[in-house]
C-alpha cells in the first residue's frame, strides 16, 4: 500500500524549541535548502508514522505574520500557499501570553493548527499552572504540553496532527472581535473585498481587510497591482483615516492591543499563576519606571547620572594614568640616543600616540562598567520599551535604541548588537547611524578644545551638546535612510520585559571586560599602527633640504640657550613642513579652509584620525611639540593650540573654529575597526564604503553651517 503523505509545517517565536521538536520528529533525516528566492534557510525532514509518510518543515523563527521582515513572509507564504496541511505552533510555554501573538495569528488566517506548549518544564518552575485542555476548547484548537529537550510528547503531537488532518469538518474557532469601529469598517471592506473571487480565493476576505487595515505591505503590494484592488486600497485608507482620528493611534496598534487582549483573557481563564516574588515586586517598580509620564524624564536622568558618574569616578584614575606614562616617556626617552629616530619614534609616536590613548582606559572601563549594570538589572530592555513609541514615530525601530546606547562606549559594539534586530532594513539602517552616537575615543577631542577654547563653567554644556548634536544627525539620517534607502514598515517591538535583578559583581566585570578588552585590543592593534604610520608622515624625509643652515647657526650661537632654542624650534617647525604630513596637510588645506580650520597641521590630525579618533589628539600632539621633544601631556597641547598664530598674527582657532573642529571630528567617518566590523556586519564592501564617503560629507557640511553661520552671526 502506498504511504499517504502529510505535510507539517513548524511555526513558532525564535527560540521557543522549533528545531529541537524538528530534530526529534525527524531525526537524522533532513535537509537543508533555501526557500524558493530567498536566502532564508530551509529545513526539511521526514518521518514515517502510521500509515503516514510525513514531511516535517521548520518554518523561520517569527514573532509575528505580518509582512515585516524577511522570515514573516517566508513562514506566511508557506503556510498560506496550502504547502503545510497542518501548521504546529511550538509555544515558550514559559513566555505564553506573548507566544500566543503568534498563534492567533496563525489562527487567523485559517489554517489546521496544533499548540505545542513547549518548555512546560521551565513554566512550570516559573509558577504556571497551564490547563491544556481549557485553553485549547477556548481558542478551538488542540494543545499539547511538550518538553523538546526530553522527547516529551513529540509522538502525541503526531497523533494529533494526523487526527487534525483526517478530521471531515474544521474545528469551531472563537474570531477575534476587535472592537465595535474597527468591526464596523472590517465588515465594510469585506463587503468591497468579496465580489472579487479571484482575491478570495486563497484568503478569506476578513483576513484581506485585517491586512490592509494593518498595513500589510505584501498584502498592499497585491492589491496595487489591479484596478479593482487600487478601489480596495482607498476604501481601506479611508477606514484607516477614520479610525485613526477615533483611537488617536494607528489602526495596527488598536488590533495589536485587541489581541493581546484576547491572548490575556483567555490565559486568565486557563492559566494559574503562582509567580514567584520577584514579579511582583518587578510589576511594582514597572510601575514607576514605565510610567507614561515619569518613565522618559526618569530615563534622561539615570543616563545623566550615568555619564556624571563615569567622568567624576574615573577623573582620578585619568590623572593617575597621565602622570605614568609621562614619565615612563622620559625614562624610556632618556635611555635612547638623543636626537635619534628610534627616540622619536619611541617617545613620541608609540609612548605619546598609544600612551595618550590608554591614559583614557578608566573612562572606558567604568563607562562599560555603567553600561553593563543598567543591562544587566533589566532596565535596559525597559529604556528600549519606553523609546519603542518615540522611535517608531521618527520611523527607527524601538530595538534600534540598546545598539544607539552601546554606541555611546564605542561603535563595535554597538554595531554588532544591531543583530538583535531582525528586520533587515531596520538593522542596517541602525548599523549606519550608529556611529554618530558618540564613543569614546572622540573624548579625548572634545576635552583638549573645550580645555582649551571655552571657559571652565560652559565646558559641561558645550560637551553635552555635542552629544545631542550626534543624537540628532543620527535620527535624522535614520529617517533619511529608511525612507529613500531601506523602504518599507517599520517592524512592531514586542519585547518581553525580563524580571528586574540584582546583578552579581562577577557578570558585571565579565561584561565589561570584554568590552573594555575591545578597546585595549584596539590600542594594541590599530592605534599602534597608526600613531607610527602618523610619526612616519611627521618626520619623514628625516634629513630634509632647509631653507638655512640651522646647524650652523646653532653652532653660532652657542651658549645662548634663548637663541639655541628659537633655532632649534624654527628647524623643527621646516622640518615638519617638508614633512610628507606637511605635504598632504598643504594638499588638503582647501578642502578645510571653509570650516574654518586654517591650520594644516589640524587637516593632518584629522587624516590621522581616520585611524581611531585617539590618534587625533595623538597627531596634534607630535605635530605641536614644536622643537621640544618631552611629553607634556595635553595641557601643553592646549596651550600650543592656543599660541597657534597665522603669519599675520591672527590665531588659528577660536571659540568657533573649535565648535567646528569638534562637530566634524564627531560626524566624520568612525574609525578602521568600525568600518571592518560594518563590512563584517553586512557581508559586503558597499556599506563600509557607503558610510566612509557619506559621513564625510555629512561632516563637511555640518561642520560648514556651524563655522559660516557662526561667522555670519558675528561668532567669528
Ligand atoms: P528554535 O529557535 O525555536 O529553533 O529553538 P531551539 O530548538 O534552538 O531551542 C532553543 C533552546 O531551548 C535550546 O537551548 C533548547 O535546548 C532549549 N529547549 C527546547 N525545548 C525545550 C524544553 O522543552 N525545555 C527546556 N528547558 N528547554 C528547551
Ligand atoms: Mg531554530
Amino acid at each position: 500500500m502506498e504511504d499517504k503523505k502529510l505535510t507539517i509545517a513548524l511555526a513558532g517565536n525564535p527560540n521557543s524549541g522549533k528545531t529541537t521538536v524538528f530534530n526529534n520528529l525527524t531525526g537524522s533525516r533532513q535537509h537543508v535548502g533555501n526557500y524558493p528566492g530567498v536566502t532564508v534557510e530551509k529545513k526539511e525532514g521526514f518521518v514515517n508514522y502510521r500509515d503516514y509518510r510525513i514531511t516535517v518543515v521548520d518554518l523561520p523563527g517569527t514573532y509575528s505574520l505580518t509582512a515585516h521582515s524577511q522570515d514573516e513572509i517566508v513562514a506566511r507564504n508557506f503556510i498560506v500557499g496550502e504547502k503545510s496541511d497542518v501548521v504546529i505552533d511550538i509555544i515558550d510555554s514559559s513566555n505564553l501570553e506573548r507566544n500566543l501573538y503568534l498563534a492567533v495569528q496563525i489562527m487567523e488566517l485559517g489554517v489546521p493548527l496544533i499548540l505545542a506548549l513547549n518548555m512546560s518544564d521551565l513554566a512550570e518552575k516559573k509558577g504556571l499552572k497551564i490547563n491544556p485542555e481549557k485553553l485549547g476548547a477556548l481558542l478551538g484548537v488542540p494543545v499539547v504540553m511538550t518538553i523538546a529537550t526530553k522527547n516529551i510528547a513529540m509522538k502525541e503531537l503526531l497523533d494529533k496532527a494526523i487526527e487534525l488532518y483526517e478530521r471531515k469538518h474544521p474545528l469551531e474557532r472563537p474570531s477575534i472581535r476587535y472592537g465595535r469601529e474597527v468591526e464596523k469598517q472590517l465588515n465594510l471592506l469585506e463587503e468591497a473585498i468579496s465580489p472579487y473571487k479571484n482575491i478570495t480565493d486563497s484568503y478569506s476576505a476578513r483576513w484581506i481587510a485585517l491586512k490592509l487595515l494593518e498595513q500589510d505591505a505584501e498584502v498592499i503590494k497585491m492589491a496595487e497591482s489591479s484596478p479593482e484592488g487600487q478601489k480596495i486600497l482607498k476604501s481601506a485608507e479611508t477606514a484607516s483615516l477614520y479610525l485613526r482620528r477615533i483611537y488617536g493611534d494607528d489602526p495596527e496598534v488598536v488590533i495589536a492591543e485587541r489581541r493581546y487582549g484576547f491572548i490575556s483573557g483567555a490565559c486568565d481563564e486557563a492559566v494559574k499563576k503562582n509567580f514567584e516574588l520577584r514579579h511582583d515586586i518587578s510589576d511594582m517598580i514597572d510601575m514607576v519606571l514605565l510610567n507614561r509620564l515619569l518613565g522618559l524624564p526618569i530615563f534622561l536622568v539615570l543616563l545623566w547620572i550615568t555619564f556624571k558618574m563615569v567622568f567624576y569616578v574615573s577623573e582620578p584614575f585619568m590623572k593617575a594614568l597621565e602622570i605614568v606614562v609621562a614619565a615612563i616617556g622620559q625614562w624610556v626617552g632618556g635611555m635612547l640616543p638623543q636626537g635619534s629616530a628610534l627616540q622619536s619614534l619611541i617617545v613620541e609616536g608609540v609612548i605619546g600616540g598609544v600612551g595618550s590613548v590608554l591614559v583614557f582606559l578608566p573612562v572606558i572601563y567604568i563607562l562599560y562598567f555603567a553600561l553593563a549594570i543598567l543591562e544587566d538589572t533589566g532596565y535596559m530592555a525597559r529604556a528600549a520599551f519606553l523609546m519603542d513609541k518615540f522611535m517608531h514615530k521618527i520611523g527607527l525601530h524601538g530595538r534600534s535604541f540598546i545598539p544607539m546606547i552601546l554606541g555611546f562606549g564605542c561603535s563595535l559594539p554597538g554595531i554588532m548588537a544591531t543583530r538583535t534586530i531582525e528586520d533587515e532594513n531596520d538593522r542596517l539602517t541602525t548599523l549606519l547611524v550608529v556611529p554618530f552616537m558618540s564613543c569614546g575615543a572622540r573624548l579625548p577631542i572634545y576635552i583638549l578644545f573645550i580645555g582649551a577654547f571655552f571657559p571652565e563653567e560652559w565646558a559641561g554644556n558645550v560637551l553635552f551638546s555635542i552629544y545631542v548634536v550626534g543624537i540628532i544627525v543620527a535620527i535624522v539620517l535614520g529617517k533619511v535612510f529608511r525612507k529613500y534607502l531601506f523602504k518599507g514598515q517599520t517592524g512592531p517591538f514586542v519585547m518581553e520585559l525580563p524580571p528586574y535583578r540584582m546583578p552579581t559583581m562577577k557578570a558585571l566585570l565579565i561584561h565589561m571586560a570584554e568590552r573594555g578588552g575591545l578597546y585595549l585590543k584596539k590600542a594594541g592593534t590599530i592605534i599602534f599602527a597608526g600613531c607610527v604610520i602618523m610619526w612616519f608622515l611627521s618626520n619623514f624625509p628625516w634629513n630634509p633640504r632647509y631653507a638655512k643652515d640651522y646647524d650652523a647657526l646653532i653652532q653660532k650661537a652657542e651658549g645662548n640657550a634663548e637663541v639655541v632654542s628659537k633655532w632649534e624650534r624654527e628647524k623643527a617647525m621646516e622640518k615638519m613642513e617638508k614633512s610628507y604630513a606637511g605635504i598632504l596637510g598643504r594638499i588638503l588645506a582647501p578642502a578645510f579652509r571653509p570650516l574654518g580650520f586654517r591650520d594644516w597641521r589640524l587637516g593632518v590630525g584629522l587624516i590621522g584620525g581616520v585611524f581611531a579618533k585617539e590618534i587625533v589628539v595623538g597627531t596634534l600632539g607630535t605635530l605641536y611639540a614644536t622643537g621640544d621633544t618631552e611629553a607634556e601631556g595635553d595641557q601643553s597641547l592646549r596651550k600650543a593650540l592656543k599660541r597657534a598664530k597665522r603669519s599675520d598674527g591672527t590665531p588659528y582657532y577660536t571659540p568657533l573654529v573649535a565648535y567646528s573642529v569638534m562637530i566634524f571630528c564627531l560626524l566624520y567617518l568612525p574609525c578602521l575597526a568600525t568600518l571592518a566590523v560594518i563590512r563584517k556586519e553586512t557581508n559586503s564592501w558597499r556599506w563600509p564604503a557607503f558610510t566612509f564617503f557619506y559621513t564625510i560629507s555629512v561632516a563637511w557640511v555640518i561642520s560648514f553651517m556651524v563655522y559660516q553661520g557662526g561667522v555670519l552671526l558675528g561668532l567669528g
